[in-house]
């Protein structure tokens, strides 16, 4: 049987750990979508191109070559065949993550990404688990399974600090600065997509006082459902 997983939530969730650890226990492919929109607004930001600018964007997501690796255990990300997955120069750095909710804003960059983001999807013989902002709701609203992960601001802060510093992005960062990227971004995200609350049929799954171990199993348990 071939499934399909949507997940999606807020900065800081921990929708990319969990949704990658299903997929490695459950045979999956795993797409990160933000993942996506990070690396088609780094090669905007790469050609000096306003990422503000609508016409403009779009022009560069519709260009740009993407890679992304779907295989769980190998996070690898290259934009025009250079590597970006890490690093201060990378998708998690503070360049991108400042500028990603402003650049994947606009409609003609956000269509050219779904369409790439189905695309990996229907590509993965044994099906793919996606996470993102809107998979539950736009790329795969057919999913077999569909998950809203929620976590309340002082899991979500903590959870994204660590991953920050786990990926080299940066050290010793402030906490009062990963709380204001985090609702910075949730408020300015959430003006483009539906992701603070769950669409009918789309399971609300609350992990603030869960451990990442029990965040995994409940969303097996939806899979092996
Ligand atoms: O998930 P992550 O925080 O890495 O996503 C980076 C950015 O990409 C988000 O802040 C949001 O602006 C954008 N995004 C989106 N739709 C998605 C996934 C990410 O607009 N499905």
């Amino acid at each position: 049987r071939r499934v399909l997983v949507a997940v999606d939530g807020p900065s800081g969730s921990g929708k990319s750990s969990v949704s990658r650890e299903v997929a490695r226990r459950s045979g999956l492919a795993y797409l990160d979508t933000g993942a996506m929109y990070r690396a088609a607004c780094w090669a905007a930001l790469r050609d000096g191109v306003d990422v503000t600018d609508p016409v403009a964007a779009a022009v560069v997501a519709r260009a740009v070559t993407l890679d992304l690796s779907t295989d769980p255990d190998h996070e690898r990300v290259a934009v025009d065949g250079v590597d970006v997955t890490a690093g201060p120069d990378g998708i998690r750095g503070e360049r991108v993550t400042s500028a990603v909710s402003a650049f994947a804003a606009h409609p003609g960059v956000r269509e050219e990404l779904r369409a790439r983001q189905r695309d990996v999807m229907d590509a993965a013989p044994d099906g793919c688990i996606a996470e993102g902002r809107d998979i539950t709701t736009v790329v795969a609203p057919d999913a077999d399974v569909r998950v809203l992960l929620t976590a309340d601001a002082d899991a979500r802060v903590e959870r994204r600090r660590a991953q920050v510093v786990e990926s080299g992005s940066g050290d010793a960062v402030e906490v009062v600065d990963v709380r204001a990227g985090v609702v910075g971004r949730d408020a300015a995200d959430s003006r483009v997509t539906s992701f603070l609350s769950a669409a009918d049929g789309v399971v609300t799954l609350d992990s603030s006082a869960l451990t990442f171990e029990q965040t995994v199993q409940a969303v097996l348990r939806l899979v092996r459902e």
